[in-house]
Order: C-alpha cells, then sequence, then structure tokens
C-alpha cells in the first residue's frame, strides 16, 4: 500500500491514538518548520554522530559550523545517559543508532515504522531500551506509556522475537536541556497487550476515521490541524455556553469548572490568532478583517555616529549589561563555578488543581491583581 508510512507515525502516535479522525483531517497539511524544529533535526545529527563514534567506533568529522555550544553540552549529556544506562545493564549491547523499526503488523496495520533515536539491545539479559533525545524544551515529555517509544520498543520485539526472549522494555526519554532523564520500564507481555488494545483505533485512525476528539494531544501532540479543527474550536466555545445565561456574576464554583480548560482554550486561541496573522500577510483573506501597518517605533539610524554626537556632549553613550544566566549557561556550561554565584528568589504564586504535589502558598494580605494564570491541568 504505497504511502502508507506516512499515516500512522511513532512521533505522531500521541495525536492519533487519542484522536483517530486526526490522520484524515491532517492529509494534505504540510509539516510546520520553524527554527526550534530546525534546530531539533540539526542536534539530532549531532546526537547521531555522537553515539555513532562512541558506541560503534566509527570516525566522525564534526562539521563544527553547523552546531553551537548548547547542542554541543546538550550531546555530551545524552551520550553520557546511554553510556551510564550500559554501565548499569550491561557492557557490549546490541546498539541501533538512527534505527528504522517496524511495528505495523503487531497492531493491525502493517507497513507502519518510525526512525528510534538509540536502541539498546541486551538479548542475554532481555532487555531492550529505547531512547528518544528531545532537544526541545518548550513541552516537558515523559517516559511514562510513551506511545512513540513503545512503538519503537514494539518494532524491535517484532524483529527480534525468533531469536531473542525479551522480558523487560525500558522506555527512556532524554531532555538535556530541561535536566529531565524520564525512564519507564514494562514487561514485553503488557507491551503486546498494548498493541492489542490499541489495534481498533490505529485500523480505525488509518481506514480514514471521522472520529474527532480533542484534548491535551492537540497541543501537546502538536497536531497539525490544531489551528483550523472545527471540533477544537466547538470545544473551546462550548466551555462558555454554560455561563451565558446565567445572570449576575460567576460564582467561584463556576470560575473552577472553567479553569482546568482555560490552558486548553489559551493555546488553542493564540495559535489561531499567529495563524490567521500569517496567512493574512501570505495575502489569505478573513471577511471583515484586514491588515494594518504596526505601531512605528524610533531607532537610531547610525550607532556610533550617535555615540560621537553624545560624547562631544560630555554624555557616556554606552551602557554594559550582565549577561544573564542563561545566555552564560549557553556559552560556559551549567557546570560552571560561575553559577555558585546565583541566588533563587521567589516566584509569583501559581494558581494549580488541588490535586498538584506542592504545598500550599498561604497568600500575604495584598492581592497581586497579575496573579500567574499559566497552572497546568493534571
Ligand atoms: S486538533 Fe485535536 S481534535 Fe482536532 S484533529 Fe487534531 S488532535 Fe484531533
Amino acid at each position: 500500500m504505497p504511502g502508507q508510512h506516512a499515516r500512522l507515525s511513532a512521533s505522531g502516535s500521541k495525536v492519533w491514538i487519542n484522536c483517530p479522525g486526526s490522520v484524515k483531517l491532517t492529509e494534505g497539511i504540510s509539516e510546520e518548520s520553524s527554527p526550534f524544529a530546525t534546530e531539533g533535526t540539526i542536534c539530532h545529527e549531532l546526537g547521531e554522530m555522537a553515539l555513532r563514534e562512541r558506541l560503534l567506533g566509527d570516525k566522525i568529522d564534526y562539521p563544527l559550523n553547523r552546531f553551537n555550544a548548547e547542542m554541543f553540552v546538550a550531546i555530551a549529556t545524552y551520550r553520557s545517559n546511554v553510556e551510564k544506562l550500559i554501565d548499569e545493564i550491561g557492557p557490549d549491547p546490541v546498539v541501533f543508532v538512527e534505527q528504522r523499526v517496524e511495528f505495523g503488523s503487531l497492531i493491525g496495520v502493517p507497513g507502519m515504522f518510525g526512525t528510534s533515536d538509540c536502541i539498546l539491545l541486551w538479548p542475554e539479559h532481555g532487555v531492550v531500551a529505547t531512547v528518544d533525545l528531545k532537544y526541545g524544551k518548550g513541552v516537558r515529555v515523559d517516559a511514562e506509556a510513551n506511545s512513540q517509544g513503545m512503538l519503537y520498543a514494539l518494532g524491535v520485539l517484532d524483529l527480534v522475537h525468533e531469536i531473542c526472549d525479551i522480558k523487560r522494555v525500558l522506555v527512556i526519554i532524554d531532555q538535556p536541556r530541561l535536566d529531565h532523564l524520564s525512564r519507564w520500564e514494562i514487561s514485553s507481555d503488557e507491551l503486546l497487550q498494548w498493541a492489542k488494545d490499541i489495534t481498533p483505533v490505529a485500523i480505525d485512525a488509518f481506514n480514514g476515521s471521522d472520529r474527532l476528539t480533542p484534548g491535551e494531544h492537540c497541543h501537546d501532540g502538536f497536531c497539525k490541524a490544531r489551528h483550523t479543527c472545527p471540533a477544537l474550536a466547538a470545544e473551546a466555545m462550548a466551555a462558555f455556553e454554560d455561563n451565558d445565561t446565567i445572570p449576575g456574576v460567576m460564582s467561584p464554583e463556576q470560575i473552577a469548572a472553567l479553569l482546568p480548560r482555560l490552558p486548553r482554550i489559551k493555546a488553542w486561541a493564540e495559535g489561531l490568532l499567529t495563524f490567521a496573522w500569517e496567512n493574512a500577510q501570505l495575502g489569505v483573506k478573513y471577511p471583515g478583517w484586514k491588515l494594518v501597518a504596526g505601531r512605528q517605533t524610533r531607532k537610531w539610524s547610525d550607532e556610533y555616529q550617535v555615540a560621537k554626537v553624545l560624547e562631544a556632549e560630555g554624555v557616556e553613550p554606552w551602557t554594559r549589561k550582565l549577561i544573564s544566566i542563561t545566555e552564560a549557561e549557553k556559552t560556559v556550561g551549567k557546570k560552571h563555578p560561575v553559577f555558585e554565584l546565583t541566588v533563587k528568589t521567589e516566584g509569583r504564586p501559581a494558581l494549580v488543581p488541588e490535586s498538584d504535589k506542592r504545598a500550599e502558598y498561604v497568600a500575604s494580605a495584598t492581592i497581586d491583581a497579575s496573579i500567574d494564570t499559566n497552572f497546568t491541568e493534571d
């Protein structure tokens, strides 16, 4: 079946498992390109080189002009974490780097495949580990029940089941820029059962289901239709319908009922605004709306000439400013002794669900009107 490999990807599995209709709805929508995506691609190339050099003995000539210092620090952490895993489980695993694995036959849709960053296999211990490098730091990703890693592991089970008996599967997500190394273990029997459980939804999605189910996965999974999806828009608008006819102000209970839904609605609204603004600049007309010029701002036309004029007036024209902690980390790495000279300051309190593990903050008498509303759902 030509083209079928593009339909159910491992990296997009969080979306299609939760919303089978997304496969059909996103057909024809091209991959979003962004500086972050480009950085991620470059960093994966570097990660591949680092593992090939260290674990497979390949001779690597690093194209240094493609990578920045932050990427090298991130990849050094990634490589070191893989080495620590080998130290823990056992020497000389079978190593696959940037390996294509086919998992489709185990979920009822033969031909589906994905490319795993790193797979380590210890046949004598009956252990397989899939390690996924995430260079992004916008969304923290956990290994527990991570369908991408589980699908890669399924592919390995399918590949080696006749030659070795795998009992333990380790799913590992390494997000070095967040200092986040997440690990989760599942038995091969449980993994095969999970494959059976998702088979109906995989077949439904592959066959062009119309079932659209909005949820966290729309944004966390970067669904390509999240800006134009009618189901997501309907869900966002419906959140307020219950409150339309209520006389008087909303009660704390009504606000509390809306709070868990607001982050998703906010993400949807902001994404839609950006999407419409970008398309308007490309010539798309939205009925009743138009593009207007942005507010003009002033800036120096010739900084060195300005400096000369001000110096002649006895005014010091230049200011010096210390670089930020983040900039310093990018330049000298996070372990540099200079970071002993940091202190932590109190952040603004955040409004979160009661189930959050943090202790309740006791507010002082004054209420800051600009409260932090960047809470997250459970
Ligand atoms: S935006 Fe959400 S509901 Fe719409 S297709 Fe994507 S995953 Fe499904």
